[in-house]
């Protein structure tokens, strides 16, 4: 059976409704093979970063699940995203989620661009109307494009979809988890890139082929 990995899920770091080790156990229990905490972060709050790193190592090495530490540059000017998403980085960070303009959210105009065109960043979560040059420029950079499993952010699931396939840029399935109800199966996550519009050979992709390539340039898996 196919295991899940999810890169963007929320602790009590941020909005969460759970420790950082609870959201590891209830992962594992439902077959996933790797999550990484990308908690909310702007300029106010970046110094969390460390805090959540030195948690989640300990998870990672006491249970058989790989936990990442990340970060999601949430609402922060465009202009100061790849400064932030930087500095997340130095501070042990090693999944850069940038925050995108859903449609759920007043998200300032620009962010998409801003993200795209950063080289630490990961993936563009909830990119809500990504335009076909926003996509074609994170497929350049190797950035990510999210199928969101979040209600409201994936009202524009089937669009994302539509402009990274013309691009060719690579997507992944995550859930932006909050709450213990928001982790899903590989089975579920299936079904919402299906209903994205996914044929076949882009689900697998999404869902596996994507999210290791990321774990592995970065050396986490091998
Ligand atoms: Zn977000
Ligand atoms: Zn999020």
């Amino acid at each position: 059976m196919n295991k899940r990995i999810d890169l963007h899920m929320h602790s009590i770091f941020s909005d969460g409704e759970l420790l950082p080790s609870e959201i590891a156990r209830r992962a594992h229990v439902l077959d996933h093979e790797a999550i990484a905490i990308t908690d909310h972060v702007d300029a106010s709050n970046i110094d969390c970063v460390r805090r959540i790193r030195d948690v989640i190592l300990d998870i990672r090495e006491n249970w058989d699940i790989e936990v990442i530490p990340g970060a999601e540059i949430t609402h922060a000017p465009a202009e100061i995203i790849g400064k932030l998403a930087n500095k997340a980085k130095k501070l042990g960070a090693e999944i850069i989620v940038v925050h995108g303009e859903t449609l759920m959210e007043p998200v300032v105009e620009g962010t998409n661009w801003a993200a795209v065109n950063c080289p630490d960043v990961d993936i563009l979560a909830h990119p809500g109307l990504i335009t076909p040059e926003e996509a074609q420029t994170a497929k350049d950079n190797n950035i990510a494009l999210e199928i969101s499993a979040r209600r409201g952010h994936a009202l524009s699931n089937g669009h994302v979809a539509k402009v990274a396939m013309e691009v060719g840029a690579n997507l992944v399935v995550d859930t932006d988890t909050h709450a213990p109800e928001d982790i899903i199966s590989y089975e579920t996550a299936y079904n919402i890139a299906k209903g994205a519009g996914l044929p076949e050979k882009e689900i697998l992709r999404a869902l596996r082929d994507n999210p290791l390539e990321i774990l592995r340039n970065k050396g986490i898996v091998e």
